[in-house]
């Protein structure tokens, strides 16, 4: 079944409210995925910094002689021979100690070192990442949440935040990455529209690998789910939003939103961004596996409050949605959550 957006939705909207108790999970119409919240991918596009330029050679001193000397071309051209001459004996004559105006560090660089380093490809499909193995659980302590604290908030995404952080760092490292840890925040203005119909609880921006949750939203949906289940509802949502981390970490994240803005029609961008999505939905079943105690019960508290409303253009059917957590949970390795490689089924 082709899956189309409805209502003229943009693609990162947020559901339609009518859509059942599934929420603007992790809705990400602003600032994700702005072109703005991507840089250059860390893991595909590398620069070699300024200082590994050689820097420009120093300019011929006066009173080298060339000046005297430039009366016809051959006189010149003898006259620019001397003076490279006289460079190369300056810089190649031992000296007990430096000029003060600076000798040409060039010569010490090697040409292999002003050469760009050789490209990276990422493959989203095909990924090293793919790989590696769930990671271990981690011990992770929580604050208490009061909701209506900002400063409760700020302490508790920042807790599970770090709890993430161990879980996932054997696996990047594994990978040869040194990613930056992502910083937490909480903000009390919805990136979401006036008219928006449903809204953003959290929001990943690669551009300061910082995870922002929406209070006014988080409070909003946690009116509506029972204040026993909420914690593994929360604990879903900041594994969501820090698999974008991976993904960004990785160049995954790079990569989706490069394939998104070349999409031929609006069909492959919605498809390019469920891919993403899902595969973010599939980390945060690797994260509620590594971070809580593993209880079955905790499975179906999140599906059943993010995974078994309506479908979403964005994020997924939510039979999908679940299908993903579950694989991110239940599986061996990190390529369970390969939704590039996946059926076009599977990622509806
Ligand atoms: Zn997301």
């Amino acid at each position: 079944m082709e899956n189309r957006p409805g209502g003229g939705e943009p693609p990162g909207a947020a559901p339609s409210g009518p859509q059942g108790p599934g929420p603007a999970h992790h809705a990400v119409r602003a600032p994700w995925p702005a072109p703005t919240a991507y840089p250059a991918p860390g893991y595909g596009a590398f620069r070699p910094p300024p200082w590994h330029m050689p820097p420009p050679p120093p300019p011929p001193s006066a009173g080298s002689g060339a000046g005297v000397l430039f009366g016809a071309g051959v006189a010149a051209a003898v006259a620019l021979s001397a003076l490279g001459a006289s460079v190369l004996i300056v810089v190649n004559t031992p000296r007990e100690a430096p000029p003060t105006g600076g000798t040409d560090v060039s010569l010490h660089y090697e040409d292999t070192m002003a050469a760009p380093p050789n490209a990276v490809t990422v493959d989203v499909a095909d990924h090293p990442l793919y790989e590696a193995p769930m990671p271990e659980p981690v011990d992770c302590e929580t604050p208490e949440l009061q909701p209506e604290s900002d400063e409760s908030w700020q302490d508790f995404a920042t807790s599970v935040g770090g709890c993430l952080e161990e879980l996932w760092a054997p696996v990047l490292t594994d990978l040869g990455l040194a990613a930056e840890a992502p910083e937490f925040a909480v903000t009390t203005e919805s990136p979401d529209p006036a008219d928006a119909e449903g809204y953003t609880l959290a929001y990943y921006e690669g551009d300061f690998t910082r995870i922002t949750v929406v209070l006014p939203n988080v409070r909003e949906l946690g009116a509506q789910v029972r204040p026993d289940e909420r914690e593994e509802v929360w604990l879903a949502l900041m594994g969501h939003e820090y698999g974008h981390h991976v993904q960004h970490a990785t160049g995954i994240l790079g990569i989706s939103h490069d394939l998104r803005m070349s999409a031929g029609s609006e069909a492959d961008e919605l498809d390019a961004l469920r891919r993403t999505e899902l595969q973010a939905e599939c980390m945060a079943g690797i994260g509620l596996r590594g971070i809580t105690d593993g209880g079955a019960d905790t499975l179906e508290v999140v599906n059943a409050n993010f995974n078994g409303g309506g479908d979403l253009p964005t994020h997924g059917t939510a039979v999908n949605r679940a299908f993903w957590l579950e694989q991110g949970w239940s599986q061996p390795t990190v390529g369970s959550c390969n939704t590039y490689g996946a059926e076009e089924g599977q990622v509806l």
